[in-house]
């Protein structure tokens, strides 16, 4: 956009990461005129630093279980649409039970997948040693999901926000909002850093980065960002036929209190150990799970941690050489459940970000929910519990209180 330009649209989308990406392609395909702006480009925010994993078997019962199964039926459909390779394949996951204490949790887990229609095997650790030769140590038992997915990420996003503009979606990149002109409950218009923006509905989808965006119009969007370590090696054999992750993992994942009281130098960092074979036949090691602001840069202590836990469970990988390690921003919510829908505040405002550990499973649910509220549609799953008006809500009446007690 020519600097000092205004650009009309139906829809301009901020935030071109695979959640923005996904109601930007959606969008389009139900005939809006969309722009996509972002600050940087596509895959340069968490979608491009993260793992691919679409999942219902690591997924928190309630809103964002609904959402995962919801995400996992329509993934199929979009990839067909997207006219090129992102990786999209089946991987079965195993989740490692190595403490009876997690198993309760797992219990709910499976129960709640259950009556979804979702089945997930118990094993015994000769089950799973028959299954994983590779992995040792000790292991109470396991959780074996066969009917699980990965995407490559970074292909996934980039390959959304392709199909997006090859449909019409004018993107708008390397541009950034410095001003929001907001008037009786509307967004009038975006100043940018190139130009204004003169849109009838705006869709905010900056992941990590959502709360300086909310600022901007006075909303509270909570999101903090939560920092995942990950290392690749170099290719290898198949050393792993699942996507595996510790119980631990999981656990810590929904209750970041969990790691406070864990011994385990990676469960105390917020995280647990997860190993996945890459598309490129290389090894995935992750992760941490830390709140330490927006430092993007690889730390020796994650780091080591996740080696360290690496080379106990699988030891085939000692000599192996690590190529890249790298930091994602997972975009977390104090309560656990993203943002989504329409704000009740600014009526033209739409709202999709705060997908945590999850947004590649829930991007593409996320871009058909966000189509719907667009159109005027009830949305297909219930956003009830994603009330992206919630944190505004409660600090107004807090506000209130705070005045009627001075
Ligand atoms: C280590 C790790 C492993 C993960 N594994 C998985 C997994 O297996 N499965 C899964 O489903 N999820 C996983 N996740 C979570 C997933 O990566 C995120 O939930 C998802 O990438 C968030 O996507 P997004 O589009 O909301 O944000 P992003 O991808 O961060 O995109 C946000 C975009 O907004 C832009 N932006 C920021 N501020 C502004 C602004 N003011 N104006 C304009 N543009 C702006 C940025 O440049 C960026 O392009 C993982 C995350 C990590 C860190």
């Amino acid at each position: 956009m020519p600097d000092g330009t205004t650009v009309k649209a139906d829809i301009a989308v901020i935030g071109a990461g695979a959640v923005g990406s996904a109601c930007a392609h959606a969008l389009v395909r139900q005939g809006f005129d969309v722009i996509l702006v972002d600050a940087a480009s596509p895959t340069a925010g968490t979608s491009g630093a993260c793992s691919g994993l679409i999942a219902v078997s690591t997924k928190k019962p309630g809103l964002v279980l609904d959402l995962a199964v919801a995400s996992k039926a329509l993934y199929p459909e979009i990839v067909g649409d997207l006219h090129q390779p992102v990786e999209y394949r089946q991987s079965p996951t195993l989740i490692l039970i190595e403490h009876e204490a997690e198993k309760p949790a797992l219990e709910r887990t499976q129960k709640a997948a259950a009556e979804l229609g979702f089945r997930l095997d118990y094993l015994n650790r000769n089950d799973v040693r028959n299954r994983e030769p590779h992995l040792c140590g000790d292991l109470v038992g396991a959780l074996r999901c066969e009917d699980e997915q990965v995407v490559n990420p970074y292909l996934m996003n980039l390959a959304l926000a392709q199909r997006a503009i090859a449909l019409g979606v004018r993107p708008l990149f390397g541009v950034r909002p410095i001003h929001v002109d907001v008037t009786n409950g509307q967004i009038t218009g975006i100043e940018t850093t190139a130009g204004h923006i003169d849109a009838e509905q705006y869709v905010f989808a900056v992941g990590a980065w959502s709360a300086e965006l909310g600022a901007l119009v006075g909303l509270d969007l909570r999101v903090v960002p939560r920092r995942g370590e990950v290392a690749v090696t170099a290719r290898v054999r198949q050393l792993v036929e699942h996507y595996v992750m510790t119980a631990g993992s999981m656990i810590a994942k929904n209750d970041p209190k969990v790691a406070e009281r864990s011994s385990d130098p990676l469960m105390q960092m917020g995280g647990g150990l997860g190993i996945h074979m890459t598309g490129e036949g290389q090894v995935a090691l992750g992760t941490t799970r830390a709140f330490a602001g927006f430092d993007r840069t690889s730390s020796e202590a994650g780091i080591s941690a996740i080696l360290s836990a690496a080379a106990l469970r699988l030891p085939a990988l000692v000599d192996v050489p690590i190529l890249r390690c790298f930091v994602g921003l997972r975009p977390h919510v104090p309560d656990g459940r993203p943002l989504i829908g329409r704000s009740r505040r600014l009526n033209n405002l739409l709202v999709a970000t705060g997908h945590d550990g999850d947004g590649i499973s829930l991007s593409v649910i996320t871009g058909a929910l966000i189509a719907d509220l667009a159109a005027g549609r009830s949305p297909a799953v219930d956003l009830t519990a994603a009330d992206p008006d919630r944190f505004t809500e409660i600090q107004a009446d807090n506000n209130e209180v705070a005045l009627a007690t001075t």
